[in-house]
């Protein structure tokens, strides 16, 4: 589904991606991790569309992602993206949230788009909320809102950059559980994510970049118990 090839992108003359090489069939799981500034972040911004690349190229289905920036909107209706800082409009209700995007961009009726908020809501377990506005939530909360929200687009795939990292250690759950539960539904994934107890239950792989290149690319149980690469040893000891 989603095809990445020989991927390269530079901020000015800082190469942050080395010729990236990721192919991510239907359905299948992908957990990114690695040190700090080893491009994860750039990695997934590329294939979404919010970041320009200079080389490669970048293929969701059968839309093309040119380094020109053509394709952009057809990849990103595609594929949903949920950031660790939530990134939700602080002016406007949970509901509202949800409906904006499929309203504006998807010209979905009013009614409909609220009945889609709806049960995307339920699904994340926070029905409840819906005519609150983001700050009135906590962390968890908001994050399972920002879940919803993507999902209101019908993504045939997910990405999450550290969607826990900016949470309360107690709230880290409930934000797993949800896309636990949307990985088990089926959706393709890929997570940027150092929860490794996370990673080891639902990834179908693990990629370990480093200094913007790929070091490894395995099944959990390969890469947490053997990693090959040293760098990936040594980062494997630091957070565990
Ligand atoms: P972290 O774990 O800290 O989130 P990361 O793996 O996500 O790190 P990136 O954010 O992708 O790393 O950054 C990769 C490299 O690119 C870093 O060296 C960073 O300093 C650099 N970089 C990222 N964004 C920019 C930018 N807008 N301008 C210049 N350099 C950038
Ligand atoms: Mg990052």
């Amino acid at each position: 589904l989603i095809k990445v090839q020989g991927l390269s992108k530079f901020y000015d003359k800082f190469q942050a991606l080395k010729e990236i090489t990721l192919d991510v069939p239907k359905g299948r799981k992908v957990v990114i991790c690695g040190p700090s500034g080893s491009g994860k972040s750039t990695l997934i911004r590329c294939i979404n569309g919010l970041e320009k690349f200079q080389d490669g190229l970048i293929r969701v289905g059968d839309n093309e992602l040119t380094s020109s920036g053509r394709g952009v909107d057809k990849v990103r209706r595609r594929v949903g993206m949920v950031f660790q800082h939530f990134n939700l409009f602080p002016h406007l209700s949970v509901l509202d949230n949800l409906t904006v995007a499929p309203r504006r961009i998807g010209k979905v009726p009013k009614a409909e788009a609220e009945d889609r908020a709806m049960y995307y809501l339920e699904r994340v377990r926070i029905a409840d909320h819906a005519h609150k506005v983001p700050s009135q939530l906590s962390g968890g909360q908001q994050q399972r809102v920002a879940i919803a929200r993507a999902l209101c687009m019908e993504p045939e795939a997910m990405l999450f950059d550290e969607p826990t990292s900016a949470l309360d250690p107690e709230m880290i759950g409930e934000v797993l559980d949800v896309i636990t539960d949307l990985a088990a539904g089926g959706m393709t994934m890929i997570c940027v994510t150092h929860e490794m107890g996370f990673a080891r239950k639902v990834a179908d792989e693990i990629v370990f970049m480093d200094q913007g290149a790929i070091l490894e690319r395995r099944p959990p149980e390969d890469f947490f118990t053997a990693p090959r690469h040293p760098r990936a040893k040594a980062f494997l000891e630091r957070i565990i």
